[in-house]
């Protein structure tokens, strides 16, 4: 198994996925940098509706650093309708180039993409496996509220059966409107050497970052293989496998988790780590294959 974590950097807080004023959200860039600094954020991306955001340009002194993004929503070939969040930088964004044209032309420009809220929009595992997305939101906040279809643990699994580095993101999708109030849902736990656009960027890509709603974790050590985790109390950990396979620690009734270790089966594909604490709120990490 390779293990794609180093947990010896610092762990850095973060969304992936916002709307602020620019779209269709209700805060301007430093209300919700002032909000999501006081839950402990280190950085958030700006993934406004079909707007190619520009931090450079931007000379406001935020408390958290804001890496650029933006979201392309429409209809590929097929009809499907797909909403894509792309992490990095990009340019020459416009709806009149159509869905394909403008994902293409992000791509190209080494963003990262990620498949938002699948389940909230009815996506087909064939649509996700199609487009080859570097990653699948697996719990969308926002989603969660509006209709209780947040999850996109099945996408992603479909995914790793075949493209096993494929990432999985647990976002807010924050709009902070009355009609949309959540944030602070779901967020990732970045570990880079700092806190800078490309070092997020690049730990993001290499999946060295975890997605909680809750649980902490504070370092990921595999050993051949043998995968060491320390948490925050958990009362259940699970090891994921392909199809039924799995293994699992904790109980119900049992004393809390805080210390993990699990035996890898060799001739399982790929894994991940399922971490869940009394609450039933969970966190996972990315895959080991
Ligand atoms: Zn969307
Ligand atoms: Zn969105």
């Amino acid at each position: 198994m390779n293990s794609r974590y180093d947990t010896s950097g610092f762990w850095f807080k973060g969304n992936t996925h916002i709307h602020s004023q620019e779209s269709d959200g209700g805060k301007t860039f430093l209300e919700l940098a002032d909000l999501y600094a006081s839950a402990g954020y280190d950085f958030l991306f700006r993934t406004d509706h079909w707007v190619a955001s520009d931090t450079k340009s931007d000379k406001t002194s935020y408390p958290l650093l804001w890496i650029d993004g933006i979201e392309l929503d429409g209809h590929d070939r097929t009809g499907t309708y797909l909403h894509v969040v792309c992490l990095g930088k990009v340019e020459n964004m416009v709806r009149e180039n159509g869905f394909e044209e403008s994902l293409r032309t992000a791509k190209e420009q080494g963003v990262i993409t990620i498949l938002a809220h699948p389940f909230w929009l009815g996506n087909s595992l064939d649509d996700f496996l199609r487009w080859e997305f570097d990653g699948v939101e697996i719990y969308n906040h926002v989603c969660h509220w509006v209709n209780g279809k947040s999850n996109g643990m099945v996408h992603w699994d479909a995914a790793l059966m075949t493209h096993p580095e494929t990432l999985a993101l647990a976002v807010d999708d924050a709009h902070l409107k009355p009609e949309h109030p959540g944030w602070n849902g779901g967020w990732v736990m970045v570990n880079a050497p700092e806190c800078s656009p490309d070092s997020i960027l690049e730990a993001i890509r290499k999946g060295n970052f975890y997605s909680s709603c809750g649980p902490e974790i504070f370092s990921i050590v595999l050993d051949g293989n043998n995968l060491q985790v320390e948490t925050s109390p958990v009362q259940f950990a699970r090891l994921v496998g392909p199809h039924y396979m799995g293994l699992r620690l904790g109980s119900f009734e049992g004393d809390p988790i805080e210390k993990l270790s699990f035996q890898i089966p060799p001739q399982w594909k790929y894994c991940y780590l399922e971490i869940e604490d009394n609450r039933g709120r969970r966190a996972w990490t990315n895959s080991f294959f």
